[in-house]
């Protein structure tokens, strides 16, 4: 039995410090402080080894957490790195953006006490940040080359993970991506202060070691002919991720100051990437009304803030406990200085009468149960009311947005446009054409990295399987 069993007793859940609010809203370094090394390790001791790690089951890649914050616990940096990277291709990334209250930490069993969760995802992220630092590099020293070529669409997280796993097994990997840098969302998507861009451009440094070769600024059906990419190599991944917002039809979306949530946020990234000011999206002494309530509406919701905004109200059409993304973002919007208003259903942009944004109608609601357990906001009648806005963001989600060399290709096509895959009589993650596989926000809808980062994982497994048999068949016919 573990002499530190009873720790949980002494030593209190402590995250690494945030950066004071004051600070952190003057620029876009990440918030998360970093854990001192004896912190870590007696953070991990707080494990209880409960026996049945919920953790391990909620955590979408299955980490084999106590494992690892055992070997945390006895300085083993290096061999807890590399157990991570057993399960996690992302390990620094998922420590750092996973909504940890809803997946391995929600799960943890002294989360269901009053003493707290062990801080998972805050040792995950220092393990292998540290590790990295210190020079870890997986070892592919005894991987045999099997001389099998595999082209990945997209250089999201999906797309990492499966040219991570690839690699290990001896096939050899190209990356195409449309954008000029790898991560897809991770870079142009998720603000620098819960990611910063410097994390993923390490990850580069280690694939591109592993042998990853990433071909940038190449657009597939547009730059590169799909088909061209079926002639040259043996299999396909696809994760090329879902980009095509959810438009709710509003009146008056047309106007000027609205903006849609994603190009808002890849335009402001893309901005600090060149180091340019804020000359577009300059918010000094503006008023801004978020729509949506979702991880994107708070990286919306917090950098207006960064812009200078004079006020963020963020509108939500349920209550605060139905909202979709993290408790941890909604909390940091809050600290920050966003107005939250729940059970309001906007219903129409207001012009100003010279085309420009002046507020927003909204209508208050109420939840009722649609019979199938879910909650329906439903709205009150006569409960309009008018809210000031010179600027609008919305977020209302994002659907697939499947190219037309897919279907051209016989690959299948949900109603919704996801990308089909594991169907009867499918391996997993390979979709209705043998040689094509997919995974992610494409075959998900809008989801989170670290399920990215399992379908990638996974879609990799089911390609070398494929490959394997393909060279079994070919020697036996010989
Ligand atoms: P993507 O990350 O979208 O990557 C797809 C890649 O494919 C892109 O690089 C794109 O350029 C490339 N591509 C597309 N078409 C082509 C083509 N024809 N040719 C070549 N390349 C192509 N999840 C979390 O877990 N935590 C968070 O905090 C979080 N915050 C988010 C914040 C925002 C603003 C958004 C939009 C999403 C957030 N998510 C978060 C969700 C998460 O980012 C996605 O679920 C994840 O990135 C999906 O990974 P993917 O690899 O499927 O797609
Ligand atoms: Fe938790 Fe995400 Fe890490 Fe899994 S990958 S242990 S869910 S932080």
């Amino acid at each position: 039995m573990s002499a530190k069993l009873f720790q949980f007793l002494d030593v209190p859940r402590q995250p690494p410090r945030t950066v004071p609010v004051a600070v952190r809203v003057l620029g876009y370094g990440e918030i998360g402080g970093d854990f001192a090394s004896p912190q870590a390790s007696t953070q991990a001791e707080r494990c209880i080894d409960c026996g049945n790690p919920y953790c391990e089951h909620a955590c979408p890649v299955h980490n084999y957490i106590p494992n690892w914050l055992k070997l945390v616990q006895q300085g083993r940096i290096m061999e807890a790195a590399t157990l991570m990277h057993e399960t996690n291709p992302l390990p620094e990334i998922c420590g750092r953006v996973c909504p940890q209250d809803r997946l391995c930490e929600g799960a943890c069993t002294l989360e269901q006490t009053d003493f707290g969760s062990v801080t998972i995802g805050s040792i995950e992220r220092w393990v292998t940040d540290e590790a990295l630092r210190q020079g870890w590099r997986p070892d592919l020293s005894n991987v045999k080359e099997t001389g099998h070529r595999v082209a990945v669409i997209g250089a999201g997280p999906a797309g990492l993970a499966c040219a991570d796993r690839l690699r290990r097994v001896g096939i050899a990997v190209d990356v195409y991506d449309r954008q000029r840098e790898i991560g897809g969302l991770l870079t142009f998507g998720i603000p620098p202060f819960k990611l910063d861009k410097g994390v993923v451009r390490t990850r580069r440094d280690v694939l591109e070691g592993m042998g990853v070769r990433f071909l940038l600024n190449k657009e597939v059906g547009r730059d590169v002919e799909f088909g061209a990419l079926l002639d040259e190599y043996d299999a396909i991944f696809i994760g090329t991720g879902a980009y095509t917002y959810v438009d709710a039809q509003l009146p008056g979306r047309e106007l000027r100051g609205v903006h849609d949530a994603l190009p808002f946020l890849i335009a402001n990234t893309e901005r600090l990437l060149r180091d340019e000011p804020a000359s577009t999206f300059d918010f000094r002494d503006k008023h801004v009304v978020v729509l949506g309530g979702g991880d994107t509406g708070m990286d919306c919701n917090r950098t207006a803030i960064r812009l200078g905004a004079k006020s963020v109200t963020c509108i939500y059409r349920r209550d605060e406990a139905s909202m979709p993304g993290s408790a941890r973002e909604v909390s940091y919007s809050r600290e920050e200085g966003v107005t939250f208003l729940f059970h309001r259903q906007p219903v129409a942009i207001l012009d100003n009468g010279h085309g420009h944004v002046r507020g927003v109608r909204v209508v208050e609601t109420h939840l009722v149960d649609d019979g199938n357990g879910r909650l329906k906001p439903q709205n009150v009648p006569g409960t309009e009311t008018e809210i000031v806005a010179d600027v609008i963001i919305q977020s209302f989600g994002f659907l697939p947005s499947p190219p037309d060399w897919l279907a051209a290709h016989g690959v299948e096509l949900s109603a919704a446009g996801k990308i089909v895959t594991s169907a009867n009589g499918k391996l997993p993650h390979q979709t209705s054409h043998p040689r094509i596989f997919a995974g992610g926000d494409n075959v998900r809808g809008a989801d989170l990295v670290v399920r990215a980062v399992y379908d990638g994982r996974e879609a990799a497994a089911s390609i070398a399987l494929t490959l394997a048999k393909e060279t079994a068949n070919s020697l036996v016919s010989r």
